[in-house]
């Protein structure tokens, strides 16, 4: 039977495939497909991993002292047990052999089955089992990573170079950011979560990888079952789980009616944004990482107004990049964007985006209470002055091969600017003296706390430019958490307060002669341009994916007839429904 579950659509397009589910704590296991020439050498390397759990498993059992609790031996006899049982054993290797899963992700798609079966059990004891089971896997993973990967066996291929196989969409309860950013070129065509806001990290990394996907779908990865074909529409938020031939064909016609339109719009990557009434307008790309440099020349991007540093320091066991590591991906970029300016934005961890590997779920649930309110981006730069010397002196050296714009993130007060800029002096000296070749750099402030958008003249005073980070200014502004889909309603770009900061903190900048721009995701959605033009926004920062959209409304826009639409939206009893339609007269006037 078909069923439909709702959730936030975060990326657009629709992606139809068979649902792999994998536990949050194992979104991290190797997902690629074995060569079938191969895949003898990868059954056997699950056979071996299982012979060293079971001698391990084994010794232990021999370790255990008469004087040890009769339990403990009864124990290791179950999980020895469950070790070579076939719903384990034999299973898995039926994912290897039929869908060509390497052995680490056929073991935990084969968990995801097998733990929903304990769910469901009456049997208390034989439910408490679960636990047993995820320890055996555990024990098999280590095994396997162990031994490490085969020399050659493996071939990771992208599921959409793979022909003949089904596209698959990847369902877990939560994927942090640093994940969602590994299975760029992945095997999954979609992406579907049980937690997670719209503007959420992990849905603004999947909006950069342009891979559909829903996040905050409560009860996806309960209701979804491993292999179900689905279909997840990024562009309502619905998933579709076993759609009827009618509704699968109705989706199909709506994926290549998109893909046309792409095509469509990536003609005018050569045109300049110029507005109807003659007004040159910046579009610049959003990047998490040196390789996205390739989407944004080819989306016609004339610069990065904002790569977020960041993901360079996760998922490291808290092994920083160092100084050359940091250098190297910096004047990666430079380099790439060959005399176009990069924004390199200084490294903002915290809140949803931990250093480490802890679900936003878990940070905000159980370890630390208001992770968006703490330690975080410049705070955590300043708490931390040699780290941040550390990624001073990297992007003064990238600046030494193209115009860089160094970008501070959360600033809100007079000592943190202070701070901060002494920090850039002292690099600055210290390169010097050591004779270290450098560039210049222009120093500029995210204006994403709105201390910083009502104390404008102070940020106007001491910086060269201004970039306004919609997400976190929404966030912050409203008190609403960017990553709760409980509140994810009240999470309102819209509201009038939100926008008169952001047009107050444009025209401030602008009247001062700094350049401003928006880099938060308000910057590459549609239902925002025009209001942004009418604003009087001259530089938009968004993901290449975002671009061609943005261009053509900007080609068509008219900012003459904008006035109504902005006085409109900043009116304090404004509300989106109030606003779109007014919007829409703008349009066709
Ligand atoms: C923002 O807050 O709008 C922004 C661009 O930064 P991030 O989304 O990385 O917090
Ligand atoms: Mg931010």
């Amino acid at each position: 039977m078909s069923v439909q579950v709702f959730g936030l659509p975060v990326s657009r397009g629709v992606a139809i495939g068979r649902a792999v589910l994998v536990a949050s704590s194992r979104v991290d296991v190797a997902h690629y497909f074995v060569d079938a020439a191969q895949l003898p050498a990868e059954i056997a390397r699950l056979k071996q991993a299982r012979d060293i759990v079971s001698q391990e498993l084994g010794a232990l059992k021999d370790s255990v002292g008469g004087d040890a609790p009769a339990e403990l031996a009864a124990l290791l006899d179950v999980h020895l047990m469950l070790l070579h049982d076939d719903t384990l054993a034999a299973a898995t290797r039926h994912w290897i052999v039929e869908r060509r899963y390497n052995a680490e992700w056929a073991l935990s798609a084969q968990l995801e089955v097998l733990a929903r079966q304990f769910d469901e059990m009456e049997d208390e004891y034989l439910r408490e089992r679960k636990a047993d089971l995820e320890q055996v896997v555990e024990r098999l993973l280590r095994a396997l990573a162990a031994k490490g990967a085969p020399l050659s066996p493996v071939v990771p291929v992208a599921a959409r170079d793979f022909a003949g196989e089904d596209p698959l969409i990847l369902v877990a309860g939560d994927i942090s950011p640093a994940d969602m950013l590994h299975f760029r070129g992945s095997v999954f065509t979609g992406f579907v979560t049980d937690v997670g806001g719209r503007n959420s990290h992990t849905a603004i990394v999947a909006r950069s990888l342009d891979i559909p996907a829903v996040v905050g779908a409560r009860d996806a990865s309960r209701l979804i079952r491993q292999d179900d074909w689905i279909i997840v529409d990024g562009d309502s938020g619905v998933v579709v789980v076993a759609p009827s031939p009618i509704v699968l064909e109705e989706y199909r016609f709506r994926q290549r009616q998109s893909h046309l339109e792409r095509e469509r719009l990536s003609r005018l990557r050569a045109k300049p944004a110029i507005t109807l009434d003659g007004l040159k307008v910046e579009l610049l790309a959003n990047i998490e990482s040196p390789d996205d440099c390739v989407a944004a020349l080819a989306a016609g991007a004339e610069g990065v107004g904002l790569f977020r540093s960041e993901f360079l320091f996760m998922n490291r066991a808290g092994a920083l990049p160092d100084e050359d590591e940091q250098f190297d991906a910096y004047s990666r970029v430079v380099r790439a964007m060959n005399g176009l300016p990069v924004t390199i934005r200084t490294v903002d961890v915290g809140a949803d985006k931990p250093l480490d590997r802890i679900s936003a779920a878990e940070l905000r649930h159980e370890h630390i209470l208001n992770p968006a309110l703490g330690l975080r981006a410049i705070r955590w730069s300043l708490a931390d002055p040699d780290m941040f010397d550390v990624q001073l002196r990297a992007i003064f050296r990238a600046s030494a091969f193209g115009p860089v714009r160094l970008m501070i993130p959360m600033l809100s007060r007079a000592s943190e600017i202070h701070a901060t800029l002494e920090a850039v002096h002292r690099v600055r000296s210290r390169l010097d003296q050591e004779g270290v070749a450098r560039g210049e750099l222009q120093v500029g402030a995210m204006i994403e706390v709105p201390a910083a958008a009502l104390s404008m003249p102070l940020f106007l005073k001491y910086f060269d430019f201004v970039s306004i980070g919609t997400n976190d200014l929404i966030q912050y502004t409203l008190a609403i958490d960017r990553a709760d889909e409980s509140v994810a309603h009240l999470y309102d770009p819209w509201h009038p307060v939100v926008l008169k900061l952001v047009l107050d903190t444009i025209r401030l900048a602008t009247a001062a002669g700094k350049p401003v721009s928006v880099c938060g995701e308000m910057a590459g959605d549609l239902e925002f341009t025009e209001l942004l033009l009418g604003f009087g926004l001259r530089s938009f920062s968004m993901h290449p994916t975002q671009l061609p959209a943005v261009k053509q409304k900007i080609l068509r826009t008219d900012t003459q007839r904008l006035q109504a639409l902005v006085a409109a939206a900043v009116d304090p009893e404004s509300t989106q429904a109030f606003i779109q339609p007014l919007a829409r007269q703008t349009r066709s006037a």
